[in-house]
């Protein structure tokens, strides 16, 4: 078998099981969007580690050396988002081929320590190398109070289904980008995405939010991620999808459907959760006036494996078939 056949998740399972002596007390690994290591004070440090490949992730010229200094981080901050953390330090590891330009490198840098300057992040080291092809990787710490912490595993049959942002966006922004359109709104979503830290950190504070995690792979994909964590299948309603009013027409002038991008597409980095659906009047008025954006509701947590999608009431099943457009238009 190959890599190709197993997959990323199938790899990380083999890898998962392959820990097989026990961890510490209050030490969690693999499987979550960062891993838990007990600090002090009832407070636990929050891990987590992602990176950037130029031509798999990124090419330099489809984002500005600025955004993706900005970008390199954000995704790190977002997993610190997604268990309610509040970020610490960062490690910065790059791998440079000779003839980068030190002008690139210092835009680089000044997207990426503007970021941290302004989530009180410090960059405490990293590493540097040479290499044929750029490869960032940052390594980010964090915090929390251990009663706070969410997790992918924590969903219950019955729970309703949030997200906190517009799905797709950013898909549809690199769509654009590798359609070499340099100037539309969805774009600023693929190359600098919006950040939950804050909210993650009051949804962490409350008791009726039981799984979160971010949205880095696309929902179809990442809901089966708190799915498999929590035991529990799903039913996600197409109709309620929060697609932006950009993606919408976007999607209409290229005969496409916006929800293709909102199901499939990745790196919105928005956090999905699950609450307590005898909770979710209050929890999501509460949000809204907090951060004067809504939770958008998108389903309901099931008992069982499965993810039912309903589209005008109906079911459909996200077979290659039924979502073939989306390949195409990417
Ligand atoms: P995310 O999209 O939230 O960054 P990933 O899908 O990259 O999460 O990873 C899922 C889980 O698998 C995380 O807990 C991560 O730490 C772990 N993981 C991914 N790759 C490896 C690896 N090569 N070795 C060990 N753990 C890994
Ligand atoms: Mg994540």
């Amino acid at each position: 078998m190959t890599l190709q056949e197993l997959g990323e998740f199938g790899l990380i399972e083999r890898l998962m099981l392959s820990v097989t002596h026990l961890l510490p007390a209050g030490v969690e690994g693999i499987g979550d969007d960062c891993a838990v290591i007990p600090y002090f004070n009832d407070h636990s440090l929050l891990i987590t580690t992602d990176t950037l490949v130029e031509n798999v992730h990124f090419t330099l010229d489809t984002i500005t050396p600025l955004d993706l200094g900005y970008k390199s981080l954000a995704v790190n901050l977002s997993d610190i988002a997604a268990m309610g953390g509040e970020p610490l330090y960062a490690f910065l590891s790059l791998s440079l081929p000779p003839e980068t330009s030190l002008k690139w490198i210092d835009q680089y840098n000044q997207g990426f320590l503007q970021l941290a300057k302004e989530n009180r992040t410090f960059l405490l080291g990293g590493d540097t190398t040479r290499a044929k092809e750029l490869t960032i990787t940052v390594t980010l710490v964090g915090q929390i109070a251990n009663p706070y912490i969410k997790r992918r595993s924590q969903a219950k049959p019955g729970d309703f289904i949030c997200c906190t942002g517009f799905l797709g966006d950013s898909g549809a922004g690199l769509h654009l980008l590798l359609h070499h359109e340099m100037n539309h709104p969805l774009i600023e979503a693929h190359v600098r995405p919006r950040l939950y830290l804050k909210e993650g950190q009051w949804l962490a504070q409350q008791t009726s939010v039981h799984a979160m995690m971010d949205i880095s792979d696309g929902i179809a994909s990442d809901l089966k991620h708190i799915m498999k964590a929590s035991h529990c299948g799903a039913e996600l309603n197409i109709n309620q999808l929060p697609i932006s009013a950009d993606l919408k027409q976007m999607a209409l002038k290229m005969n496409g459907l916006a929800e293709d991008f909102a199901l499939h597409a990745g790196e919105d980095y928005c956090l999905l959760l699950t609450i307590d659906k005898e909770d979710y009047a209050r929890l999501s008025q509460a949000y809204e006036a907090h951060f004067k954006t809504p939770l958008f509701l998108l389903g309901t947590m099931t008992e069982g494996q499965k993810l039912i999608c309903f589209k005008d009431g109906k079911k459909l099943s996200l077979t290659k078939q039924g979502f073939d457009h989306f390949k195409i238009l990417i």
